[in-house]
């Protein structure tokens, strides 16, 4: 389709004009898909815009662009290019950070002041981080018999990301900085319930002076868009986000086309510990935070509090008192900390889990209902008097849900700890600095909070141990994701 712009114009509920690009970013150019979605406002239930949805036919145009462009420009390009050319994108994002932020609450129902303080500029930050490195991605000189060796790191060629909607700017530059600063190109799979930002971002790519088909930004539903990428023959790498059930799908779309490289970053059921010579009142905070944070929807959440025996009552009842002061409502309010949940589907799911939460004999303590009358938006809920097995303490319930618990002793907590079958996240907290190291140690999880929660940034690593993931994000680590290691070795003195 030619002479067609996909430009759709609307305003938030405070009156910020908003002209928003709509199509699938192929090859520097927005353009039609096989079939449109409706991105709706999660606090409003009503529908914001139309989207251009991809199927295979797109896929594989994206694919094209993003081989030739590889082929032909990006490999050639030099690593200090490669660094202006991401850091000029961090630039202009930055730059427009309002707008971005804007449209980030109005697609995804986060609070305002998150959109603008957290995840404008966690794009920003891991931009500008990988940029860093996009000069320094060199191999080793090996000492070997009879041989000069040495190792090349090179960039794989055509990676694919697949992201969720409960981070989209965020998640699109955890991918978008390691895979460009390695010398590879793209094509982003955003969630259709969150398409939005990332095609501003598309924008400010071409901008920045990006060549065409370097990045690829497309939508469109998982099980036709997602699925394409996941099982395209000229993908060389999927990096996907989401659920553990997805991300099964993944691998085995991998396996059955051409085994490209993938790495995972699923959910989590992350347990939080609290001893009793915690900070009580820090811990209080900090726990709240660990779960209400994103209203629930965060892999690393901290679901399953446990707290030791000694403070359980006041922990509880000050837990209680701050849950209940959670400012829940119009995520474009300045003071709001909770919005809605994302999606009709997702807030039937967590509804269903506090129902079966209440069916299999536990508390509601707090919260557990619907909050106000229309939107997606949940109580703040706390659940006490559960067993391990339940569903609500075993499952990922990625909501406005928590579990509190009571435990005795260290060797009790960590076993509760460990009785699920995720390892994502964990927190420890305790005054005493010897228990804190030996608990982190034990504890199955790729991260461990002492003393805080949801402290994530560009240059520490993240990701899962057990059926939370394969494979590491942020920090140096990320860069393997995207090289593959060669050995060259040039014979000195050895004749056969
Ligand atoms: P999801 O895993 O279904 O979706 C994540 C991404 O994968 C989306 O872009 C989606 O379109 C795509 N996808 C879906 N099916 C696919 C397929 N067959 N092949 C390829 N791609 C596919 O997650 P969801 O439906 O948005 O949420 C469901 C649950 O997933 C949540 O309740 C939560 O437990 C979990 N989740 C986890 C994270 C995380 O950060 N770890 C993020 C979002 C959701
Ligand atoms: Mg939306």
């Amino acid at each position: 389709m030619t002479g067609v712009d996909f430009l759709v114009n609307t305003s938030t509920s405070k009156g910020y004009k908003l002209n928003l690009q709509t199509g699938l970013f192929i090859n520097n150019e927005f353009v039609a898909g096989a079939k449109t979605i409706d991105t709706v406002n999660p606090a409003t239930g009503e529908v914001i815009a139309s989207v251009q949805a991809a199927e295979k036919k797109q896929v594989d145009d994206a694919v094209d662009a993003a081989e030739n462009a590889f082929n032909n420009v990006w490999s050639k390009t030099t690593p200090q290019e490669r660094q202006r050319l991401i850091n000029k994108l961090a630039d202009l994002i930055e730059r427009d950070t309002e707008e971005l932020a804007q449209i980030e609450t109005l697609d995804n129902g986060k609070g305002i002041s998150m959109s603008r303080n957290v995840d404008v500029p966690g794009i920003v930050a891991s931009l500008r981080y990988y940029a860093g490195f996009a000069d320094k991605v060199h191999g080793k000189t090996i000492d070997t018999p009879g041989a000069f060796s040495y190792t090349r790191h090179e960039a794989i060629g055509v990676c694919a990301a697949i992201i969720p909607w409960n981070f989209p700017l965020m998640m699109l530059g955890w991918k978008l900085g390691p895979c460009l600063a390695t010398g590879n190109v793209i094509i982003v799979k955003t969630s259709e319930l969150t398409p939005l930002s990332a095609l501003k971002v598309a924008t400010l790519a071409k901008e920045a002076g990006f060549p065409p088909g370097v990045i690829n930004i497309i939508t469109g539903y998982g099980a036709e868009a997602g699925d394409a990428l996941a099982r395209h023959q000229k993908v060389g790498k999927v990096a996907f986000t989401g659920s553990t059930l997805v991300g099964r799908l993944i691998m085995k779309a991998a396996a059955e086309s051409n085994l490209k490289k993938v790495t995972l970053e699923l959910g989590g059921k992350s347990p939080n510990i609290i001893f009793d010579d915690a900070d009580l009142d820090k811990a209080v905070r900090w726990a709240h935070f660990g779960i209400f944070f994103n209203h629930g929807q965060c892999c690393c959440a901290g679901s399953r509090v446990y707290v030791q025996e000694g403070i359980y009552d006041k922990f509880l009842e000050k837990f209680k008192e701050r849950t209940e002061q959670t400012r829940v409502g119009d995520p474009f309010d300045e003071t709001t900390f909770q919005g809605p949940q994302i999606s009709q589907t997702q807030y039937d799911r967590i509804m269903g889990y506090i129902e079966q939460g209440k069916t299999e004999g536990a508390t509601v303590y707090a919260g557990g209902s619907r909050h106000g009358d229309k939107g997606y938006f949940i109580q703040p809920t706390i659940f006490t008097d559960a067993t391990p097995k339940m569903k609500i303490v075993q499952e990922e319930i990625f909501g406005p849900v928590v579990v509190i618990t009571k435990f005795k002793d260290t060797e009790e907590v960590i076993k509760l700890a460990h009785d699920t079958t995720y390892g994502l996240a964990a927190a420890v907290f305790t005054e005493n600095v010897t228990r804190a190291v030996e608990v982190s140690n034990r504890l199955e999880a790729g991260t461990v909070w002492v003393n805080c929660y949801n402290q994530l940034d560009t240059s520490s690593p993240f990701g899962g141990y057990r059926q939370s993931g394969i494979g590491r994000e942020n920090g140096e680590y990320a860069l393997d994701n995207y090289l593959q290691v060669k050995t060259v070795k040039i014979n000195i003195n050895r004749d056969v």
